[in-house]
């Protein structure tokens, strides 16, 4: 049986949230998985040896036992899944590293992918159940087709915000008004304006959803305008 640990850094809790959200098809992936550790759902201690290993969170760069945890998942884990934004590229948390003033003087946070390689990352703030579980079922079923723009995701920088649909899409003339970046924004950053979208920096939190939505776009490699305004 395929094991699977989840581990929690530093986040609201909101991916596994979106998990539990899945009712009766988690029921049917917990049956068919052998769950070595969850902080809220197992009872284990330490984390084992998985085959797979999901975080969620982002990683404290000043704090020693999460860049431990970060290293650990990796050396443990066959497969390693960012899950949801702050995992993947920072997210939300990226504010804490200076990313929109003010700028904290303590406590920063890196996406877990900026800390060690990983193999997926799921965008989404949180991911929706249902994408939570076509990840996983792909997964264990190794559908690298199906999983191959998340393998990519996982490569791509933390630096992914609105502005990359700007640079890559609508400076491109790629644009095709389709409107999906913003119907995926989970705050609403995202207006579309004579059929092309127009993003508020007051309101991105940075989870890179709508680049991943986009049907038009390279993954992000951009650096971020709206940080410069
Ligand atoms: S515009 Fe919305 S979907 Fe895109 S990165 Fe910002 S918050 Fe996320
Ligand atoms: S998802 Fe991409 S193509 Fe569609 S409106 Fe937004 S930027 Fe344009």
């Amino acid at each position: 049986m395929v094991t699977v640990a989840y581990v929690q850094l530093s986040g609201c809790c909101g991916c596994l949230i979106s998990l539990s959200d899945t009712y009766e098809k988690l029921i049917d992936i917990l049956n068919s998985i052998d769950l070595v550790y969850c902080q809220t759902l197992a009872d284990a201690r330490e984390i084992p040896n998985a085959d797979i290993i999901m975080v969620e969170g982002a990683v404290c760069l000043d704090d020693h036992h999460a860049m431990e945890v970060a290293k650990e998942v990796r050396e443990k884990g066959k497969i390693l899944v960012a899950l949801g934004a702050c995992s993947a590229i920072g997210g939300i948390t990226r504010f804490c590293k200076g990313g929109q003033m003010p700028k904290p003087v303590q406590g920063s946070f890196s996406a877990l992918s900026e800390v060690v390689k990983c193999d997926l990352a799921v965008p989404g703030c949180p991911p929706s159940p249902e994408l939570i579980v076509n990840v996983i079922i792909a997964v264990l079923n190794g559908d690298m087709e199906y999983l191959s723009p998340f393998a990519k995701y996982a490569e791509s920088t933390s630096t992914s915000c609105g502005c990359d649909l700007i640079t890559n899409v609508i400076n491109k003339s790629l644009c095709m008004g389709c409107g999906v970046c913003t119907s995926s924004c989970p705050t609403r950053a995202i207006e579309m304006i004579e059929g092309r979208p127009l993003v508020s920096s007051e309101l991105c939190i940075k989870c890179g959803v709508c680049s991943f939505q986009c049907p038009r776009i390279e993954l992000p490699k951009g650096v971020c305008q709206l940080d410069e305004e």
